[in-house]
């Protein structure tokens, strides 16, 4: 009888493990069509100026709208174009797109914005990958100035001489790095040092509790000093309540973004958010500092 537990056990595994195998199959040479068919789309979520609640720039966030799953987040999709290449191509339609979007709020609405574009290991570790970024600022005509790529702490765990080359030549071309998500990887001090960067981004998850749990604000408090005394912008990710925003300005830190200015929306809307987005989440803050 234990036996058959044991058996009957192994095939549920079995089942499971070539149901996963198949899913992934299914959805890479789904991706591969996708990407072919022109399903991909981005989302633009500002990027708020904690001081003035001015929009100085958006994060382009990828999106797969399928045929027939419906609209499909990066985490349902990237996770297999990172295994499978897949997310070479995906990241090259992403710059291309973003800094086509950037040129032409540029010109047709004369928005001086910046772009944030978010890059995985895959693509950093083809040294080619400065010399793609270089021909997709010189067809889409975009400010290098303008464009700020988003690496993660995991990307540059296992970074090598080579990888440190590869920023150094991204930043000759004139774009902005940035290390995202900070603090949920390792290493995170020596990182600073070691690569040229000149953006941090404090993760989500030390905002969210930064008004009540005195741990997250001493977490986020450092990371805002030591980004300031390197000289980094720092931004706050994940900003969703007043207290927050009120929590991150006192500690100094530059740039929010968060469902509290506003989610990820298509690029029609983002023209219209430059001097009404908002500064509701800021203008209560001041007025409610006026008051006490
Ligand atoms: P990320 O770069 O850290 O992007 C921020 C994520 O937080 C986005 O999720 C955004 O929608 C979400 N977010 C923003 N404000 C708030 C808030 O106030 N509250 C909460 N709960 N969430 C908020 P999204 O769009 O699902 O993207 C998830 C991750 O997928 C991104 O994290 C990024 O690592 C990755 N990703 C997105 N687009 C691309 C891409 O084009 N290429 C690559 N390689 N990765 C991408
Ligand atoms: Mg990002
Ligand atoms: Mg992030
Ligand atoms: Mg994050």
């Amino acid at each position: 009888e234990a036996k058959d537990r044991g058996r009957a056990r192994y095939v549920v595994f079995d089942g499971a493990l070539r149901g996963a195998l198949e899913l992934r199959q299914q959805v890479e040479a789904d991706l591969r069509r996708g990407i072919d068919r022109g399903e991909l789309r981005l989302l633009y979520q500002p990027v708020i100026d904690v001081q003035t609640g001015q929009m100085t720039g958006v994060e382009a966030l990828v999106r797969w709208q399928h045929p027939t799953r419906g609209l499909l987040s990066p985490d349902q999709f990237i996770p297999v174009a990172e295994d499978t290449g897949l997310v070479v191509p995906v990241g090259s339609w992403v710059l291309h797109e973003a800094c086509r979007q950037l040129q032409d709020w540029q010109r047709n609405s004369g928005l001086a914005l910046t772009v944030a574009v978010n890059v995985s290991a895959r693509q950093l570790s083809d040294s080619r990958f400065p010399e793609v970024v270089g021909d997709i600022l010189a067809a889409t005509g975009a400010d290098p100035a303008a464009l700020c790529l988003e690496l993660t702490e995991t990307a540059l765990l296992d970074a090598t001489d080579a990888t440190i080359a590869t920023l150094h030549a991204l930043r000759r071309l004139g774009v902005r790095l940035a290390l995202d998500d900070f603090g949920t990887g390792f290493s995170s001090l020596t990182f600073l040092k070691r690569f040229p960067i000149d953006v941090v981004k404090v993760d989500r998850s030390f905002v969210r509790d930064i008004a009540v749990d005195p741990d997250d604000a001493a977490i986020v408090a450092a990371v805002i000093n030591l980004g300031r005394s390197l000289n980094l912008e720092t931004v706050a990710e994940g900003v969703e309540s007043p207290e927050q925003l009120r929590c991150i300005r006192e500690l100094g830190c530059h740039l929010a973004q968060g469902y509290l200015f506003s989610p990820p929306r298509p690029p029609e809307n983002i023209p219209a958010l430059l001097n009404t987005l908002e500064p509701a989440g800021i203008r209560n803050e001041i007025d409610t500092a006026a008051l006490t």
